[in-house]
């Protein structure tokens, strides 16, 4: 696995040092005065790539919350570029009423921002905000509004901690840019 690797794009220790930042912000941004009411957070990732961030990032955040989940696939198999997004399931548990932080690997077409915020709005959040570990350079992405970003990255195709090729890789510990000769080989 490890022979794979092209080159390390963030280390784990630099992905650490950043998911305890945002996670003050968003704790900053969910308990009053910022965020007043007595409304309660959901947090839910979207699967599986946004897995491994979502744990890290949420035992750094002390407040009282809930967990949903939804699984959306736009890479599947060995694409290495969008396919369009579609929700293959959800286990959101009750959104009515709580604010709603989505947690997501990594924007790119954002595809699966614009599917999802609508659903989870429309079942009755009281808000609905969105957290995304990874931006790529390109303007598709920028355009698609997000409220918190860990890092903006060039427009290449990335795995590790979470994210996929063919569904191997997402237990690497950073985040890295595969050779070139593993992507298409069978
Ligand atoms: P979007 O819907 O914004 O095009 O892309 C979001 C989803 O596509 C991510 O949650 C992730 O599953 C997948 N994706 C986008 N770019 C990459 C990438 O560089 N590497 C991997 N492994 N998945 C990606
Ligand atoms: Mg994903």
């Amino acid at each position: 696995m490890h022979g794979d690797i092209d080159r390390v794009l963030i280390s784990q220790e630099r992905i650490a040092a950043r998911v305890r930042e945002l996670a003050r912000e968003i704790t900053k941004d969910h308990t009053p005065p910022v965020m007043p009411g007595e409304a309660e957070i959901s947090i839910v990732p979207i699967l599986t790539g946004a897995m491994i961030f979502c744990g890290d990032l949420i035992r750094h955040i002390p407040i009282a919350m809930k967990i949903g989940l939804m699984t959306v696939s736009s890479y599947p198999g060995r694409s290495i570029r969008t396919q369009g997004s579609s929700v293959l399931g959800q286990q959101l548990g009750d959104v009515k009423g709580r604010h709603v932080l989505l947690i997501d690997d990594i924007l790119d077409s954002g595809g699966t921002i614009k599917l999802v915020v609508p659903l989870v709005k429309e079942l009755g959040a009281a808000t609905v905000k969105t957290c995304v570990l990874l931006r790529k350079d390109r303007p598709a992405a920028r355009e698609t509004p997000v409220d918190y970003v860990g890092f903006e990255i060039p427009d290449e195709f990335v795995v590790g901690y979470g994210l996929d090729y063919n569904d191997y890789y997402r237990n690497l510990p950073d985040i890295v840019v595969l050779k070139q000769d593993v992507i298409g080989r069978s």
